[in-house]
């Protein structure tokens, strides 16, 4: 029973080693090949992603929130578009290294939106690629390609941020801390056993089986709140103050 549930909870790992089984028993070159490409991604991920970490944990501790919502927030409108797909353009390396970052700027206050032009520019308009692309193609086609491409991306991010609305990320986010801080859930690790509801129901709900923070402006109770971290079994609330409750 506990092996089921393990595996229902790893689902997207059980359906990779059964890919692989399968490909070794009926294509065996098909699943080496495979093997060896997996493992060049893995080392690479692991040679990339401490760096990215470092990057990111230093930008959350130097960029202030309010400029984060200045520049990418919901009210940033042009200048958050134009400021999205720069930054997304001079990005180096890829573009799995693009969502930690992410994360982190939604934390901040970043819009759906300018993450998604964000991630859209750093995996088809970066300037490296760009180059390439002027070398090897010339710039008439590099041009009409990013403009093209420039005008796809606001259309689509603009649809998209219609359709994947805060609640849909796995990051639940409440802006007004009393100390001014946000407060967060991180819905991978929510188990949705409901006991933060229980112990601040005005704060906390459950949604589609997973914690959710209400809906609408409040100040938050940090007496309340320091319980209901206290009682998450999986540690999923975060308060950038957390450490003030002895956790
Ligand atoms: S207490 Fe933690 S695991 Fe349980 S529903 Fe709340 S956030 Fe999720």
């Amino acid at each position: 029973m506990s092996i089921l549930k393990k595996a229902r909870d790893n689902l997207f790992i059980v359906m990779i080693a059964a890919a692989y089984i399968i490909l070794f028993i009926f294509r065996p070159s098909m699943g080496i090949t495979s093997l060896k490409n997996s493992a060049y991604y893995i080392k690479e991920m692991i040679m990339i992603m401490p760096v990215i970490f470092v990057l990111t944990a230093l930008l959350d501790a130097w960029v202030p929130k309010e400029q984060i919502m200045k520049f990418l927030g919901k009210k940033s409108k042009t200048k958050g578009v134009i400021f999205s797909l720069i930054l997304g353009s001079i990005s180096a390396g890829p573009i799995y290294a693009a969502f930690p970052l992410c994360v982190m700027l939604y934390k901040k206050g970043a819009s759906v939106r300018n993450l998604i032009i964000i991630l859209s520019a750093w995996a088809v308009i970066k300037v490296p690629m760009l180059l390439n692309e002027l070398k090897f193609l010339g710039f008439q086609f590099m041009a009409v390609r990013w403009i093209l491409t420039v005008i796809a991306i606001i259309i689509f991010s603009f649809i998209a941020s219609k359709i994947v609305k805060d609640e849909d990320l796995t990051v639940d986010i409440h802006e007004n801390g009393a100390s001014g801080e946000p407060v967060f859930i991180n819905k991978s690790a929510c188990v949705g056993c409901s006991l933060c509801a229980k112990t601040y129901p005005e704060l906390f709900e459950i949604k589609n089986k997973k914690a959710a923070i209400k809906k609408g402006n409040r100040q938050i109770d940090e007496e309340k709140l320091a319980m209901a971290i206290r009682s998450c079994p999986m540690k999923a609330i975060y308060f950038p103050n957390r450490q003030d409750y002895d956790l």
